[in-house]
């Protein structure tokens, strides 16, 4: 089932990733990642939030400056409902060739109510006008109804009838909180296109967070509803636990193409590289189990996996580790790993033993894995040596 209509990526590292607590890039350290970004081929960066600092305004100044080119990719800037916000938004994404401004105002009772302080006719008027204000600035407005998850259905149909009247293109439904689930998150995305006069003519983003452990679900469950837009973060990185991660969503979508059928045009060899300076430059360290770009992530260790992989890596693995950019799959040898792997091992450190003293060999790294935390090389090689030096 060929799709022709593209998902397309914006990259939301550098703003909601970079409101992950500890989180500051520096104007140079954006740039960089930016540029890591522009590498993958993704379409939207969303680089920054310019009214919250003047690193920020630097930051998202910059990579417009720089990065931002006629081929190159859309450069957006936050704003929240709010002239100056938006202005000064305009003012640090201005230098690119594609700008678009984010005008962000939430839509569910407890965030007008005790937040903003606003009754739902105010916050409809406020919407409206705020999204006319950013178009006269740029022809591209996205608007973002914070909260959307836990905002009642129809008012959050009306505000956004509101913001395409007042030229919004997109139209993001965040899941602020991470509550939603998939089923539910894919019917508020059809309930929009059902409901909100013009909408399938503008373009649905999903903005899911991870407090649940749901927001690459939620996000795939959002693009079968008709999303076309996905906000994500390299490494997953955001607020509290973070949002979507990027690799897991192109990854599902690329792995699984026949399944969900879009054309992905991302570089993903370049995953490992970008995955490791975000962790670097946001000094968060990327779990050892996490999908895709864990450590572990193609790292077999049990002794039936390993003797799968060694006759066909299909067997345990769904990815070519050269396709997010890792040279090969590694066996790690340990107490569950069996005589396959540790015979390439030894092969793999040039030795070559008889089938008697491999025999011995087996049994003493059997005992030594039951002992040890990690067998490393240098294990094997001293076994090994040991078991040749012994006479004949
Ligand atoms: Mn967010």
């Amino acid at each position: 089932m060929a799709n022709l209509s593209p998902i397309l990526f914006n990259d939301i590292t550098l703003r909601d990733g970079e409101q992950a607590a500890g989180v500051n890039f520096f104007p140079e350290e954006k740039l960089k990642i930016a540029e890591q970004l522009v590498k993958m081929n993704l379409p939207i960066i969303e680089a920054g939030f310019p009214i919250a600092s003047d690193s920020d305004f630097k930051g998202v100044n910059l990579i417009a400056s720089e990065l931002g080119t006629k081929d190159g990719p859309i450069i957006c800037a936050m704003a929240r409902a709010d002239k100056k916000d938006i202005q000064c938004a305009w003012e640090a994404v201005s230098p690119a060739a594609k700008p678009r401004i984010q005008v962000v105002l939430a839509t569910s009772d407890l965030h007008m109510k005790h937040k903003l302080k606003k009754t739902r006719p105010e916050i409809l008027e406020l919407a409206y006008k705020m999204v006319e204000y950013a178009k006269q600035l740029t022809d591209d407005v996205e608007f973002a109804a914070e909260d959307s998850t836990r905002s009642d259905p129809q008012f959050l149909h009306d505000v956004f009838t509101a913001c395409i009247e007042a030229g919004a293109k997109t139209l993001e439904i965040p899941d602020t909180v991470g509550y939603s689930t998939p089923d539910e998150y894919a019917s508020i995305v059809k309930g929009i296109l059902e409901n909100v006069p013009g909408a399938r003519d503008v373009v649905i983003a999903t903005h899911c967070h991870n407090d649940l452990g749901l927001a690459t679900a939620n996000t795939l469950a959002g693009i079968m509803a008709g999303a076309r837009q996905v906000e994500t973060t390299i490494n997953g990185i955001g607020e509290r636990v973070g949002n979507a991660s990027f690799e897991e969503v192109v990854m599902a979508l690329k792995t699984r193409q026949t399944y969900y059928g879009f054309q992905i045009d991302i570089n993903t060899a370049e995953i490992m590289n970008t995955s490791r300076m975000v962790s670097e430059l946001a000094n968060m360290i990327v779990a050892p189990n996490k999908a895709i770009v864990g450590r572990n992530a193609f790292l077999h260790e049990s002794g039936i996996h390993q003797h799968g992989m060694i006759c066909n890596s299909q067997t345990y693995q769904i990815i070519e580790p050269e396709t997010i950019g890792l040279k090969q799959y590694s066996l790690i040898l340990g107490k569950l790993s069996g005589s396959h792997a540790l015979k390439s091992k030894i092969e793999e450190l040039g030795f070559k033993l008889k089938e008697d003293s491999f025999e011995a060999v087996y049994q003493e790294y059997k005992d030594l894995a039951g002992k040890k935390k990690f067998i490393v090389e240098d294990d094997i090689v001293n076994l090994v040596n040991k078991i040749s030096s012994l006479p004949v």
